[in-house]
């Protein structure tokens, strides 16, 4: 009898004979990639990302090879047109790819580089889907939710294991068991579970208790209201994690077991952690690592000398936090403020400098919309470092000249980043080379001084969409330069870009003239990538995004010279490691 499952076994296509539809990517082998499923109930919010991302972590300390991928429910085809205000920053990957920040939690847990391949969005589902429709693809059948619209979806996974060629694929579905929109993710996972057999899949149920603070204890019955929705789509959970502001009591737990058929073993609770990165450490505690090896019998591969060293050396940074001998504030100056995610990145990537230099780093936000020339000193005059941060537009821009001039002029440690490294050039260009009408055409599209001009490359295929430079590229180091020994005297290394806007090539002499060093460029084109003032004590801004590529364990250069030096600032007469002493110390 033909069956699914059989036919995972030949190059199963597309057949008009069969109701069985089951592509298969070249060079999947079934049974070598295991799925763990991750989804979410009773709301949104309750850290799937952070969850499945630890556990992978736990798994890639085994030595197993991890592969993570967020599923999106939403029709854009990729998160470069979302708006950070709603959605959080828009996270760039190496190969270009515009995603959700949960990308980055990704990055930063397994220290680990993803592509495109590990994001997919409902508008990247269907719009294959259509292509395919249009091409005669599907040889006369009707294309429906279910077996094409699954088939794309499973397709996408098979996929990522083959090319991985993943031990464990990690699935993260977005949003809520419920939502309309991933309703043909849950079927979809519920599909490839069967075809791959038993002890293929494991499936993982978020959860939230509640605790209403007039009755002042837990309840689980949106708990188990969610768990039943996801079961009513055919899914049984083997796991359930029970999110909670605090630790969920034994009733409780017994209570969804009973519910929900899901051993009480395997209900555990993961309450309000103050870094996520003691989270590995919970859940390794409560022994969800050996439980999903087991669920997925995958114990063989487990190489137990690999984990030891790598939860050592974890260990020796989650061992660091909240062990600070200094304390420091740095100011961000920008106009998404009110919205922390936005600037997801860049809190990170200050955390991990904070942490690995024992400085406990505090953030003021400084919103630049009401920022002037006669106000800046009064805003900034209590922290010891500045950022500015990536943006787009006008608003807010004239207050983050303002920042960089005071920071300028005050020997303020100063990071500048994309649209911030960009207002430290205007603000050089006007108040020290005295080119007074000095501006970006992103700010003021008639200006006279354009020192911010939209890329040459860029300007042929604008209006066409997608015209921005995205992705990792090589910036050549000038030797010599702070940069240059920030990382390590390296004559070249690789950033995160994101931006249509550049330094008009023909305004660089000018520049440098007047004491502007530029000190990394694109190699074989005359695109400045960072800059600096050598008789600053810190003075340093990039086009690119270095917040992007922090990891806990290997922390960012810029961001450790920067908060260096505000350290050296806050304490003068002790005698502290200089920005560059400091990053040889803790970068790798
Ligand atoms: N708006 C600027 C540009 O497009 C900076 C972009 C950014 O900060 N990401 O070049």
């Amino acid at each position: 009898m033909v069956d699914s499952r059989n036919l995972l076994e030949k190059v199963s296509d597309i057949s008009t004979e069969s109701e069985f539809f089951v592509p298969i990517p070249p060079g999947y082998k079934k049974g070598r990639t295991r799925y763990c499923f991750v989804m979410g109930t009773v709301m949104s919010g309750l850290g799937k990302g952070i969850f499945s991302s630890c556990l992978a972590k736990l798994m890639q300390d085994k030595g197993l090879t991890v592969a993570p991928i967020k599923l999106e429910g939403y029709l854009n085809i990729d998160s470069g047109t979302l708006n950070p205000f709603r959605h959080g920053e828009v996270f760039v990957l190496d190969d270009g790819m515009e995603c959700d920040m949960d990308l980055g939690t990704y990055e930063r847990i397994l220290d680990q580089d993803l592509t495109r391949a590990n994001f997919a969005t409902s508008g990247q589902i269907f719009s294959s889907i259509l292509h395919k429709e249009r091409h005669g693809d599907y040889l006369g059948r009707d294309v429906q939710m279910i077996p094409h619209v699954t088939g794309e979806v499973k397709l996408k996974l098979r996929r990522l294991a083959a090319e991985t060629d993943a031990d464990i694929v990690f699935v993260e579905i977005g949003g809520t068991v419920g939502d309309l929109e991933n309703a043909y993710y849950i079927e979809a996972m519920r599909e490839l579970a069967y075809e791959e057999g038993p002890n293929s899949c494991c499936f993982m149920a978020l959860t939230y208790i509640l605790e209403p603070k007039i009755l002042g204890e837990q309840k689980s019955k949106a708990a188990q209201l969610g768990i039943k929705q996801l079961m009513q789509c055919g899914v049984q959970p083997d796991i359930i994690a029970c999110r909670a502001a605090n630790p969920v009591s034994e009733k409780v737990r017994q209570k969804i077991s009973v519910y929900s058929n899901v051993p009480f073993e395997r209900i555990f609770d993961m309450p309000d952690s103050a870094s996520i990165y003691m989270i590995p450490a919970m859940l390794r505690d409560a022994g969800l690592d050996f439980k999903v090896a087991r669920l997925l019998n995958i114990e063989d591969r487990i190489d137990l000398r690999h984990e030891r060293k790598a939860w050592a050396r974890w260990c020796d940074f989650t061992d660091k936090i909240g062990s600070a001998n200094h304390q420091v504030t740095i100011g961000i100056t920008g106009k998404y403020t009110s919205v922390r995610d936005s600037y997801a990145s860049i809190i990170n990537a200050l955390e991990h400098a904070g942490i690995a230099l024992a400085s406990e780093t505090e953030i003021k936000w400084i919103e630049t919309t009401t920022i002037t020339d006669g106000n800046v000193a009064e805003n900034l005059k209590d922290v010891d470092g500045i950022i500015v941060p990536g943006g787009f537009g006008t608003r807010g821009a004239e207050g983050k000249i303002a920042c960089a001039k005071y920071a300028r002029e005050n020997n303020l440690p100063f990071l500048g980043l994309c649209f911030g490294f960009q207002m430290a050039v205007i603000e050089f260009a006007r108040n020290v080379c005295g080119l007074t009408e000095a501006n970006s055409t992103e700010i003021d599209p008639d200006c006279t001084g354009p020192v911010i001009d939209i890329l040459p490359e860029q300007k042929k295929i604008e209006g066409l969409g997608g015209n921005m430079r995205l992705g990792g590229r090589d910036i050549e180091l000038k030797a010599r330069t702070l940069a240059w020994k920030l990382f390590g005297k390296k004559d070249s290394v690789r950033m995160r870009f994101r931006h249509r806007y550049e330094v008009d090539p023909r305004y660089i002499e000018v520049l440098e003239k007047a004491g502007l060093l530029f000190s990394g460029k694109a190699p074989n084109q005359p695109i400045m990538q960072i800059l600096e003032l050598p008789s600053h004590p810190f003075f340093i801004g990039t086009q690119a995004h270095p917040c992007l590529t922090s990891r806990p364990l290997n922390p960012q250069p810029m961001f450790v010279g920067l908060v260096a030096a505000a350290v050296q600032r806050h304490y003068p007469d002790e005698k502290l490691a200089d920005p560059v002493q400091a990053s040889r110390k803790v970068c790798g």
